[in-house]
């Protein structure tokens, strides 16, 4: 007998693991500004970032480097050589705490074999309901657990392994669905913060030909693997023609076929098209010419997050959903509105900071999403600064055998 769907999606059903509430905190509790974000440019601007290594590596100008290329880990390098070099270490080990074998495990990969450094990397996705798991491949030196408490046993591996976890490594931790929002447990609710902004740039574009429905029916189809060659993969791109199809003014009975048949085969095509519906197309509302025309120019210089405007409001979710529920709410039903701080990360990287390893907050976020525009958000701290509550598993004990 299959459950009805209310019932598996239950926000107030106990999270089979019993997590504590340890108060409010940031993430620059553990790495202040020295955090990196989709540019590849530290906030912290006494760290170099991309522009000053662009010529040095040969990069091609404009274009950034994503998480999986090796171009990203060259940049990565060099910028921990310097942050190291500015404090008097050296990048001896390396350690990465993600969420993702894909993303950070082959991140990590690339790291290392660049590095030639020894070093490993966590990554954990919880299944609270299924017995613990974790274990480290000899191979790729990636430890996989399904609870985010295994960290503390991947400490005590990485000692027993003869790793110094001192001044002279350093650790790179991924903030979204690992440091924020961890996966398996809490992120669902930076989803939700993504799409709701999405919701509201495309109902403030809309205005009454907004229809929620038709929407999510061109976002979800278009979001499917066989039409990557269009949307690259890209949130921004695929907001965005999502957008285009729902917006009555702009005639795409046939647009979708087009896709199908081929006659459209790059974002920049679609583009161009949605160019040419839009000259002198008087049903074109004034804000949506606005938008096509960003995402033209951004599209021209190569910026891969040229909806601004939905990143803007992306981070104004975000941070809507952050420490904003009384400190007395359950757990599980925290777990499903607000995003939070994971303890297990938080406790495991301030007891690496307490080694003296440097500490590198990464995310594959656009800055858009995650620092305050100096117009719009005058006044509203960074994801990083901002408040919300940590929730989790304590590895104080765990932590402290480690230090005897
Ligand atoms: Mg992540």
């Amino acid at each position: 007998m299959k459950l009805p769907l209310s019932a598996q999606q239950d926000a107030t059903a106990e999270y089979p693991l019993p997590l504590e509430n340890f108060g409010r905190a940031h993430l620059a509790e553990l790495f202040e500004d020295r955090v990196i974000f989709r540019s590849l440019e530290p906030v912290d601007r006494r760290l170099p970032g991309l522009k000053r290594v662009r010529y040095r590596l040969g990069l091609p100008d404009l274009v950034i480097p994503r998480k999986l290329d090796e171009d990203y880990a060259r940049v990565a390098l060099w910028i921990l050589e310097q942050a190291q070099d500015r404090r008097g270490a050296t990048v001896d080990e390396l350690l990465w705490i993600g969420d993702t074998l894909s993303g950070d495990g082959a991140a990590f990969q690339n790291l290392r074999r660049l590095s030639g450094r020894p070093g490993s990397a966590f990554v954990g996705n919880e299944q609270a309901s299924e017995p613990p798991r974790g274990a480290l491949d000899p191979e790729t030196h990636i430890y996989q657990a399904n609870r985010w408490a295994a960290l503390a046993d991947w400490l005590a591996k990485l000692l027993e392994m003869g790793l110094r976890l001192d001044r002279h490594t350093v650790v790179l931790v991924d903030l979204d669905k690992t440091a924020l929002g961890a996966r398996g447990r809490n992120h669902r609710a930076i989803d939700r913060a993504r799409l709701e902004a999405l919701h509201t740039v495309v109902a403030s574009v809309l205005g009454d030909a907004f229809d929620r429905t038709v929407f999510e029916e061109h976002y979800n189809r278009l979001n499917q693997p066989q039409y990557h060659h269009i949307t690259q993969d890209n949130q921004d791109y695929l907001a965005y023609i999502a957008l285009v199809m729902s917006t009555p003014a702009i005639d795409c009975q046939d647009l979708m076929e087009r896709i199908d048949a081929g006659a459209l085969r790059s974002f920049d095509q679609f583009v161009r098209w949605v160019g040419t519906c839009v000259v002198g197309n008087a049903r074109i509302s004034e804000v949506m010419r606005q938008i096509h025309e960003t995402v033209t120019n951004a599209v021209q210089i190569g910026d891969p997050t040229p909806f601004k405007r939905f990143r803007r409001a992306e981070f104004e979710a975000t941070l809507r959903r952050m420490g904003h529920l009384p400190d007395d709410t359950p757990a599980s039903a925290r777990l499903q509105e607000e995003i939070t701080l994971t303890q297990e990360v938080r406790e495991a990287v301030l007891w690496l900071v307490r080694r003296d390893v440097l500490v590198v907050g990464l995310s594959d976020k656009p800055d858009e999403a995650s620092l305050p525009h100096p117009v719009h958000h005058r006044g509203l701290p960074p994801i990083h600064r901002a408040e919300t509550h940590s929730v989790g598993v304590s590895l104080a004990e765990a932590l402290a055998r480690l230090d005897r």
